[in-house]
């Protein structure tokens, strides 16, 4: 089996209630991955257009409001699919950090303020390794925070008193430190700057080599998914608009989203204005008919605002859900 992860047809929205009256955010909606093992896979798009909700149900973690309407995650564990979604709590903890890691948005919140690091450490070591002394799990974390290049001594600060990147690596060494098979991150390098946000980029490279696993990395930044994704999806109001090879992506992107994502990108000695894409995400609560992106879309034509474009290969290894391309050219006729 290839892939390590799947998800089927996903359907989870947020059902809001305020003041008596119920709305549908529709966050994730009708999407399908197929992710292998052993790559780094991209997933973008603008904020609010869902990746970090998919990240959530990636890892099986659906509190409401967020409900899963249809559709199911598969984990390939010991050569078998199991469904993420009917394990119980048990399972669930057994599987987490020892098969599928989450690296959230902002280190703190993975750390406890009022502990030191070393604490944080072996207390989680502790609750997931049996029949180890807390000597030998020291020695353990030691271990593995060399592997990583981070000196062991780190572990007497309080989060507080580390730097945002320095943080952030520790995080990281956290999620993977039970080896994890997947490792879901969530915009790992938000709010840092540019020197700590290549330190943290490296050290999840050498993370992914190391364990050769797979890393599943949301972030809005497509010059972060050029430098380390293999293969990458764009997300555009809750759907999956485009996927492919990074390489394909950047060199052919085929989705006229995709393109403003590409070319609202700076280039190094080209000084005309860059170009986005026009007006702002629909709403998820009422979205528009058709293809989400008919409004802002350039290229749209009558049937893009009354028919949903169906995601389709165009090639070996490349998707898109656009009426301009692939078998869905035929509808446009
Ligand atoms: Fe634009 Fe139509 Fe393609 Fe949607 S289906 S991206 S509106 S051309």
């Amino acid at each position: 089996m290839n892939e390590v992860l799947k998800a089927e047809n996903l359907q989870v929205f947020y059902v809001l209630e305020t003041l008596g009256e119920k709305r549908i955010a529709k966050a994730v909606h009708g999407v399908n991955l197929q992710i292998p093992g052993n790559e780094v896979y991209g997933i973008a798009g603008e904020s609010g257009c869902g990746k970090t909700t998919l990240l959530k149900v990636l890892f099986a973690n659906i509190e409401p409001p967020l409900r899963a309407f249809e559709g199911r995650v598969y984990y390939c564990v010991n050569d078998k699919y199991i469904d993420a979604f009917s394990l119980s709590a048990r399972e669930k903890r057994e599987l987490r950090w020892t098969y599928i890691s989450y690296i959230p948005q902002g280190s703190m919140s993975a750390f406890n303020p009022v502990k030191k690091l070393k604490v944080t450490f072996l207390d989680f070591l502790e609750s997931h390794v049996r029949g180890k002394d807390r000597e030998e799990l020291l020695s353990l974390t030691n271990h593995h925070l060399k592997t990583l290049g981070l000196s062991p001594r780190i572990l007497d600060a309080y989060p507080h008193q580390l730097s945002g990147g320095m943080r952030q690596r520790v995080a990281i060494a956290l999620s993977t430190l039970l080896k994890p098979r997947i490792i879901l991150a969530d915009e790992p390098t938000t709010a840092l700057d540019v020197v700590a946000q290549r330190a943290v980029l490296q050290l999840m490279q050498d993370v992914q080599k190391e364990l050769q696993n797979t890393i599943v990395l949301v972030t809005h930044d497509m010059g972060i998914h050029a430098n380390i994704a293999t293969r990458m999806a764009i997300m555009y109001a809750g759907k999956i608009m485009e996927e492919g090879s990074t390489e394909d992506i950047f060199n052919h992107p085929l989705h006229p989203y995709t393109q403003y994502l590409i070319h609202s990108l700076p280039k190094i000695g080209d000084k005309t204005p860059r170009e986005s894409a026009p007006g702002s995400p629909p709403s998820l609560v009422e979205p528009p008919p058709g293809c989400l992106f008919h409004p802002r879309c350039p290229q749209a034509f009558p049937l893009c605002s009354q028919e949903v474009p169906e995601l389709v290969r165009v090639n070996i290894d490349h998707k898109v859900a656009c009426f301009l391309r692939g078998n869905n050219r035929a509808s446009c006729s």
